[in-house]
């Protein structure tokens, strides 16, 4: 049987939920695929701090591709990140002026906390370096960030609203959000970045920024990547109800947390990502070159 959220895996002939299966998974140290990209119902494992970075780095360049299909590359406004696994200071970014569609492995430049490039050949979004570095500095939990000027969150986020219980997705961000309720032009201080992290805070995996776009965050990409896509259809959606004028239907609190931890989990939301990342991989095989570019001559 399909779970709430329509995922659905067998092992041993038996229907399991994703999380049945990790937890069967983790009891009985089932074979699993390890330190793999193309896994399918169970959190990859590594066996080196090197295999991790490497399965984290082509998971946000995945990330980016569709990001860059759905059509949410806008200029050079837009970044997305992860935490280095070995020196968490550092992350993974990606650099300036480089659409998401042409996002590869050897394209992401890794960055330190006080914003210097030290590994890449291109330089990065500097109100995206604030709002990433201020959030990882004071929130420990998070591991990828993402934000981008998406057309329908910057468009719901000018209503200075969360997202209403309205639907099954939007569940996921019931109680699961914020609103900084703040435009006050480009970010170029890490400050903002750290009250971003703040409203993050031990659950959250979206902020919605007023008048400007969304924000996600998870531990994984594939976590972060989901909620993105999840948040901007859910904003679309809302949208499309107010547009008609017809009354909404707001589920209860009790149904909403329900389903919530249902659909709401980080191994669902990394679960969610699963089919983008492997459609990906197939359309677009060229994501997985490591070579890092020759420096634009333009910079
Ligand atoms: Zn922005």
């Amino acid at each position: 049987m399909p779970d709430a959220n329509g995922v659905e895996s067998r092992a041993g002939g038996a229907a399991l939920t994703a999380e049945a299966r990790l937890k069967a998974n983790n009891d009985t140290k089932a074979q699993g695929v390890e330190g793999t990209y193309n896994t399918m119902s169970i959190l990859p494992k590594f066996k080196t701090v090197e295999d991790e970075r490497l399965h984290l780095k082509i998971s946000l360049a995945a990330a980016f591709r569709i990001m860059g299909d759905l059509g949410y590359d806008v200029g050079v406004a837009g970044h997305g990140t992860f935490r280095d696994p070995e020196f968490p200071e550092c992350f993974w970014m990606n650099p300036i002026a480089v659409h998401f569609s042409d996002m590869t492995v050897g394209e992401l430049v890794l960055v330190n906390q006080h914003g210097e490039v030290i590994q890449g050949n291109r330089p990065i979004n500097a109100a995206g370096f604030a709002i990433h570095a201020g959030i990882y500095r004071v929130n420990q939990r998070v591991k990828s960030i993402v934000h981008n000027h998406s057309m329908y969150g910057k468009s719901f986020s000018v209503t200075g609203r969360t997202l209403l219980p309205i639907t099954q997705d939007a569940c996921a961000f019931y109680e699961r959000q914020a609103l900084y309720n703040t435009y006050e032009g480009v970010v170029l201080d890490t400050d903002e970045g750290e009250l971003l992290g703040k409203l993050l805070g031990e659950q959250n995996h979206l902020v919605i920024l007023q008048n400007h776009g969304l924000l996600t965050a998870g531990s994984n990409p594939d976590e972060m990547a989901w909620w993105f896509i999840s948040a901007d259809q859910c904003a679309q959606s809302e949208m499309i109800v107010d547009a008609s004028g017809q009354k909404k239907i707001v589920l209860s609190h009790d149904v909403a947390v329900k389903t919530r931890a249902q659909v709401g989990t980080p191994l669902l939301g990394w679960y969610n990502f699963q089919p983008y990342k492997r459609r990906i991989l197939k359309q677009y095989p060229e994501l997985l070159d490591a070579t890092a570019p020759v420096k634009d001559s333009y910079y």
